[in-house]
């Protein structure tokens, strides 16, 4: 299973638009790595892991056709996650050829307000109505915290995240290899925990919006990020050898990603960049 991070950043990218802040004046002058699009990640070319503002731009930049894509994992309706102008294209209005069915799954509160942002697209316009499943080509599927279904051959389960009602982590597992993604939350919540003691994955992906010693709602801080992926390893969820990677990460508190990448690293976890490509089980490694 090869996992790409598309985008890496928290929902006002990295720089901020307007912002003159050291971390924001850094990636201005440095580039690369300190460039960051709003979070999603995209799974062997075909499954998606939300359908974000910044999709298009990452696709071009990193080769992945978009075309290719049969699942979307929405993790949440946030706009950082959820862009509807893209999803709405789907419709004959918009003259799309060549359109195969999307598998769409989300929580039903997620379905909900993501037809509430459709419908400011198209009047009307929902992912709750028949007639609007068809015209988008979209089968829809409604995943509950414990919700388990087969999707372009891997297994997805889903995880509760207390970021906001309904937003979902989600598990990922080809039988080769697994992988949680779980930008998007605050401490795990029991359980979470209980549900992912099933698990012994080779990777995670975990929020990591604030900085060293920056407290905010409803995400994690670069020390509640490394707490939570030692909680993982000591529970045995991610395997000794498994990957911890940092996402959805602000400018708030935050060093440029080389030094980011040396405080990571001193406590046992790697930062993501825009473009990352990461192969599952790690090569040389016993799954
Ligand atoms: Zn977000
Ligand atoms: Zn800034
Ligand atoms: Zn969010």
């Amino acid at each position: 299973m090869e996992v790409t991070f598309l985008g890496t950043a928290a929902a006002t990218a990295c720089p901020m638009v307007f912002c003159s802040c050291p971390m924001c004046s850094a990636a201005w002058k440095r580039g690369g790595k300190d460039l960051r699009r709003r979070s999603s990640a995209l799974v062997d070319g075909d499954m998606l892991i939300d359908l974000g503002p910044d999709v298009m731009t990452a696709a071009f930049d990193f080769g992945a056709d978009i075309r290719q894509v049969r699942v979307l994992l929405q993790t949440h309706a946030h706009s950082d996650h959820f862009d509807a102008g893209h999803l709405i294209t789907r419709w004959s209005d918009y003259a799309p050829e060549g359109l195969r069915p999307l598998d769409l799954a989300a929580s039903p509160e997620t379905i909900r307000r993501m037809s509430e942002r459709l419908s400011m697209e198209e009047p009307g316009a929902s992912l709750e109505k028949a007639e609007w499943l068809e015209r988008l080509k979209l089968r829809v599927h409604p995943l509950r915290h414990g919700d388990s279904v087969t999707l372009s051959g891997r297994l997805v389960t889903a995880v509760e995240s207390a970021h906001d009602s309904g937003a979902l982590l989600y598990a990922v597992s080809d039988g080769a290899a697994a992988f949680l993604y779980a930008t998007d939350t605050v401490r795990l919540t029991d359980r979470a925990m209980d549900l992912l003691k099933g698990f012994r994955l080779d990777m995670v992906a975990i929020d990591h919006t604030y900085g060293p010693g920056v407290s905010g709602g409803g995400h994690l801080n670069a020390e509640q990020a490394a707490e939570e992926i030692a909680r993982l390893r000591s529970e045995g969820i991610l395997k000794p050898e498994g990957l911890a990677f940092a996402a959805h990460i602000s400018h708030e508190g935050m060093p440029p990603h080389s030094e980011l990448t040396e405080y990571a690293r001193s406590r046992g976890y790697e930062i993501a960049w825009d473009g990352l490509r990461i192969s599952l089980p790690p090569p040389g490694k016993p799954s």
